[in-house]
């Protein structure tokens, strides 16, 4: 009998009989592994544990450990709700099915929408279907046959996806039970082990992602290979709605969209624009402290300046469409940076005047479809919290530092203590497609890793993710419920000085081209609101809460005391309101509770008479009655320690 030789993944080899299966070498190994297995690898590829293996190989068996084979558990239950929705209705047409992040979809085109009754009826079938434990078996058809199959089902996307991408003359399929899928594979063995899913929403999508197409329905659903983890993926889904910026942005009066003035545009309430003004004011101040100049540039600019800067080219689609103004034509502000460039350009800079870090809190305009519009996520107005430095060569290193250094200084203020870096590079084999000399690349990226590794930041760097124009690092803020938030940015840009034609006289009396460094710290100020809305499920610290203290007075004999706190809170600088309706206080409590005011201070004839007041927190509860100044002591010490408290 002829033998194959496997290598498995420590180095063992075994000799098998030709033909034996990734399955059968399984039990061989334990009958655990066995039961856990969900697909293999074999010379790197995946393949079906049930496929014999018919030559020399390494073979890997793969469980849920490995994040390949729970894609393909994922992509397994794609074909599972294609199959429960073909026998609940059989005239949909089927699109594609791949797997996802935490899950799966399948797109189908229906006339009706799903419902969400749908979804429950389809999800119960799916678990019919796979408590029947269908094998997931592999099939091939000659091309014609597998056209005619499709044509006659009229599954008329199925078709076209043969018609593009069947190369061989067998063309691969994958049955489960009646239901058969044009698919490369690979797939689990079986429907049994697929249990822990949900399905969760529908959404519209055109076919194939161009406008103009058959709109699809994409039913979205999460899936996981263990109970515990979908249990806590769902538990994460119910915590982000619970902290969804656009509910609680209306709860308490932030801010809102106004459909009269249009999508993507925001208004800003009194309390949601003073927080607004309390993140700008720690910005400014940091901003000086830390040796940039303040500058404002115009929101509207001669067309030709977008030509210069080249934005009209590689950035057209973004923006907004020119203005016309006596017979010139202008441009609604997409960037800010040529507008810093030109400030930098108004005289002749020396090496002495190197490095000039221009900072403008500036107001930017761009083009959004109105189907990504996300409340304060993504808009078509922001107010990017941008600076460009303009320096030499020799002294980037210390520039990158320092903008890494207050990248962290924001994270603390603002309650943040985990992140993720990211280095972006060029693809060094193909200079041609970026802008600036390989040495100015070496130089830049040398600078961002050495920069890293001094100060002890992990980070992942990515070859071939850069822009054209520069490398740059990325760090990204995990917020209270893990989710990261893309925030910072500090990005070199060896393009724009060339095409300004920017210089200095270097100490060598000749001129030479600044290198400019675009940096971001928030990245916009809505869009930080918003995730500090969701980072802090509303419930601000103290030193950002639009409303600090709430002083609730007992009933109307307490009037003059209370307004007498209030005034003395007022003095001390803090935001009070008094509550002075003529409410129960369990009534008041409730209010304050809800508008997640940090501390209400009760006072009644107790409290008047010996100059107390009852603290009670929002999240503590009853912290018992103390002398007012006593208090202010403490809240003064908390509003210092911002972020950290
Ligand atoms: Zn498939
Ligand atoms: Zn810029």
């Amino acid at each position: 009998m002829d033998t194959i030789q496997i290598t498995l993944p420590d180095g063992a080899k075994r000799e098998v009989p030709k033909g034996t299966t990734a399955a059968e070498v399984a039990k061989q190994i334990s009958p655990r592994l066995a039961k856990e297995a969900l697909v293999a690898r074999t010379n790197g590829d995946l393949t079906d544990l049930s496929r014999p293996l018919d030559q020399d190989t390494s073979l890997a068996i793969l469980t849920a450990k490995d994040p390949d084979a729970v894609q393909v558990f994922r992509h397994s239950a794609a074909h599972l709700l294609a199959a429960a929705v073909l026998e609940l209705y059989p005239n949909v047409k089927l699109g594609i099915g791949p797997p996802i992040d935490y899950g799966f979809f399948y797109e189908f085109l229906r006339p009706e929408p799903f419902t969400p009754e749908d979804l429950e009826k389809i999800e119960a079938k799916m678990h019919e279907i796979a408590a029947r434990d269908l094998p997931n078996e592999r099939k091939f058809l000659p091309k014609p046959e597998a056209l005619k199959l499709y044509k006659d089902s009229d599954q008329t996307f199925k078709c076209e996806l043969v018609e593009e991408k069947a190369i061989e003359p067998l063309v691969s399929f994958y049955t489960t039970g009646k239901f058969i899928d044009f698919c490369r594979g690979p797939h689990i063995p079986s429907t049994g082990r697929i249990q822990a899913f949900k399905l969760l929403n529908v959404a519209g999508a055109y076919w194939k992602g161009h406008e103009g197409n058959p709109q699809m329905q994409r039913i979205y659903g999460a899936c996981f290979v263990e109970k515990s983890q979908l249990d806590a993926y769902l538990h994460k889904l119910e915590e982000a709605k619970r902290r969804d910026h656009r509910r609680i942005g209306t709860e308490l009066d932030l801010f809102s969209i106004e459909e009269l003035a249009g999508p993507g545009l925001i208004f800003w309430h009194p309390k949601g624009g003073l927080v607004r003004k309390l993140i700008e004011d720690w910005l400014r101040d940091e901003l000086l402290r830390r040796g940039y100049d303040l500058v404002f540039t115009p929101h509207i600019m001669r067309l030709d300046l977008w030509n210069t800067s080249g934005h009209t080219n590689f950035y057209r689609a973004s923006m907004f469409g020119p203005i016309e103004v006596e017979k010139a034509e202008y441009q609604l502000k997409p960037m800010n940076c040529p507008g810093h460039i030109l400030i930098y350009k108004s005289r002749l800079r020396s090496y002495r005047d190197l490095p000039q870090r221009y900072a403008e809190l500036g107001t930017v305009y761009r083009y959004e479809r109105s189907g990504v519009l996300h409340g304060l996520l993504r808009v078509r107005g922001f107010t990017q919290d941008d600076a460009h430095i303009f320096c030499t060569p020799d002294q980037i290193e210390k520039e990158v530092e320092a903008c890494v250094d207050f990248a962290f200084a924001v994270m603390k203020t603002f309650g943040f203590d985990r992140y993720e870096v990211e280095l972006s590079d060029w693809d060094a084999g193909h200079p041609e497609n970026y802008a600036g000399k390989p040495e100015d690349w070496q130089r830049a990226t040398h600078a961002l890793e050495t920069t890293l590794e001094r100060l002890n930041i992990p980070f992942k760097r990515i070859e071939g993710e850069a822009a054209f124009y520069g490398p740059k690092i990325d760090v990204k803020l995990i917020d209270a419920i893990g989710r990261p938030w893309q925030l910072t940015t500090v990005q070199f840009d060896f393009n724009l000085p060339a095409r300004f034609d920017l210089e200095y006289v270097g100490e060598d009396g000749s001129r030479h081209q600044p290198l400019m460094v675009h940096r971001a710290l928030l990245g916009s100020v809505e869009r930080f609101f918003g995730i500090l809305i969701e980072h802090y499920a509303g419930a601000f610290p103290a030193w950002l809460a639009p409303v600090q203290v709430e002083v609730l007075p007992l009933s109307e004999k307490i009037a003059a005391y209370a307004q007498q706190v209030t005034e003395k809170l007022r003095g001390a600088g803090f935001r009070v309101h008094l509550d002075d309706r003529n409410e129960k206080l369990q009534a008041k409590i409730r209010d304050a509770q809800l508008q997640k005011i940090p501390y209400m201070l009760v006072v009644g004839g107790k409290e008047a008479e010996a100059g107390t007041v009852s603290v009670r927190h929002r999240a503590k509860g009853d912290l018992g009655a103390r002398p007012l100044d006593d208090f202010i002591g403490t809240l003064n010490a908390e509003i210092a320690q911002k972020g950290a408290s």
